[in-house]
């Protein structure tokens, strides 16, 4: 079985060799790799080194610019490997082979991005009085820390780390413990391109091994993606050692259909919404709100379409692929049990068994009506394709119900009144709001992150720069020269 190793300190390390972790393609159930669970010692390891690789004059001396062209090298490189690296995520994941596609280009597009911004990354002067040059410069924070949720693990470790070392920082990445092999593949990328020490790549439970990274007192930012739960852990964590947090945690976010939207429009942005990679998407689209007047049809024509998702392994390349493993199937397959017995059950509902795919964690998306909009099922996370109806009878009963979660992600909206779409756009609670489309092609360039308990801060385009940077502002006093 392939073992993973770690990097760390520039070398390839493997923990316990009793302690090696199970790697599983969900598609097929079968274990593909195993990884090593990190110690403590790793990560002191990991941290001492990455200070000490921070600290030294060689990497201070690397020109911003050098930063940004190594990137773009890295965009190409996996560009040129993208089918190879496709393939990695997609069982890795479990997720269509498309959809891994489009997660690997996202990627390159992410090291192009902050390649390309390394050395626009400007600090400012202020006026303040003749004799005094006040500059605000942007100095990177020093070790940054960035934890991976399993959904999209190239695409997030890819967003955030490249911001990172656009700015001159040490990363170390800790990969959530399902999903770690294109993480791998870029510590093998990076090895022996940068200082060692200045990318490194722990692995293990995130339970152990989080909070040993969390709660280290030498390290200067943590970037968080996954829960909410785990969110507050981290933030706890950080809090003891006043090191700051940028959280991006999950959603239960709304499209919102009103009954002059372009229907056949809207039926498309819905499916897709909750149906990419399973639902197991923090920004997808788990409630419709339907406008009372036109929700029979609607909801006849999306059953329809449900009905007509094809469900499969992901090398096979079908609408939808299998959920991630055996915990969210049992989690997800108990729900929706229970969602039978209600009566919310408009379509699916199902686990599948797929020939020669039996130890698939499979099931059939599903459309939930009639559930009570503080029911759980409108309020939490389901993470799996399940979408969960709602209906209102007017513009500030849809608001009103839009707003009715903890979370603040991400909300569509689907109107061709444009003063219906800007009103709703502008009273909607969420970090990200797209109207007639959902998710604008991934939005490298766009500030991304949550509303109340989605997340604290941004990332993704220009101001996530500002994650791994800190300002320090230099007042210079200056005299003509003879009065010295
Ligand atoms: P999770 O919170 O269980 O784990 C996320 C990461 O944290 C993993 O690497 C895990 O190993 C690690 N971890 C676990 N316990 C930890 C601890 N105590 N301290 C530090 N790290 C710890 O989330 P998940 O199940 O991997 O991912 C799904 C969640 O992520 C969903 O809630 C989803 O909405 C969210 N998510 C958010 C975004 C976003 O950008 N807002 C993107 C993707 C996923």
């Amino acid at each position: 079985m392939k073992k993973i190793p770690m990097l760390i300190d520039g070398e390839w390390v493997h923990g316990d060799a009793e302690a090696y972790l199970n790697v599983k393609n969900p598609s097929t159930g079968e274990v593909i790799a195993q990884i090593s669970n990190a110690s403590k010692e790793h990560v002191e390891e990991a941290v001492r080194a990455a200070r000490v690789a921070f600290e030294r004059e060689d990497w201070r001396q690397w020109k911003a610019y050098e930063r940004g062209q190594l990137l773009i090298e890295f965009a190409h490189y996996i560009r040129k490997h993208a089918e190879e690296w496709s393939l990695l995520e997609c069982r890795d994941v479990g997720k269509p082979l498309s959809q891994a596609r489009a997660d690997i280009e996202a990627a390159a597009r992410y090291f192009e991005f902050y390649g390309g911004a390394a050395d626009k990354v400007m600090g400012d002067t202020i006026p303040i009085e003749d004799g005094l040059l006040n500059a605000v410069v942007l100095e990177p924070v020093g070790i940054t820390v960035h934890i991976v949720p399993w959904n999209y693990p190239i695409q997030i470790t890819a967003r955030s780390v490249a911001a990172a070392i656009a700015t001159g920082n040490a990363v170390i990445v800790k990969s959530a413990e399902d999903t770690p092999l294109t993480t791998h593949a870029i510590a093998q990328w990076f090895a022996d391109k940068l200082p060692k020490g200045i990318f490194q790549h722990i692995t293990g439970l995130g339970r152990e091994v989080g909070p040993y990274l969390t709660s280290h007192p030498d390290i200067n930012h943590i970037t968080f993606t996954g829960s909410v739960p785990t969110g507050i852990a981290v933030m706890k964590a950080a809090a003891e050692n006043v090191v700051p947090v940028t959280l991006e945690l999950g959603g239960k976010s709304p499209n919102l259909v009103f009954a002059d939207a372009n229907i056949e429009q809207a039926l498309e942005g819905v499916v897709r919404a909750i149906i990419q990679n399973a639902g197991q998407t923090c920004s997808a689209g788990a409630r419709l709100l339907i406008e009372e007047r036109i929700k029979e049809s609607f909801i006849a024509q999306l059953a329809q379409k449900f009905q007509a998702i094809q469900v499969g392994p992901g090398e096979a390349d079908m609408d939808m692929g299998p959920l991630l493993n055996e915990q969210q199937y049992t989690k997800i397959t108990a729900l929706l049990q229970q969602a039978k017995v209600d009566g919310y059950v408009v379509t699916g509902g199902e686990p599948l068994t797929l020939a020669g795919y039996e130890n698939g964690f499979y099931v059939q998306p599903t459309i939930l009506d009639g559930v009570d909009p503080k029911d759980p099922l409108a309020q939490e996370e389901i993470f799996g394709p399940v979408l969960t109806v709602l209906t209102f009878s007017s513009v500030e009963e849809a608001i009103a119900l839009a707003n009715s979660t903890d979370y603040g992600l991400v909300a569509g909206i689907w109107s061709q009144n444009i003063d219906t779409a800007h009103y709703v756009a502008s009273r909607v609670q969420a970090g990200q709001v797209f109207v007639n489309n959902y998710g604008a092609a991934g939005g490298i360039q766009m500030p991304f992150g949550g509303y109340k308990k989605s997340g604290i801060g941004r990332e993704k385009g220009f101001v996530a720069l500002r994650n791994y940077t800190q300002m320090k502002n230099i007042a210079i006093r200056y005299a003509p020269p003879n009065q010295h």
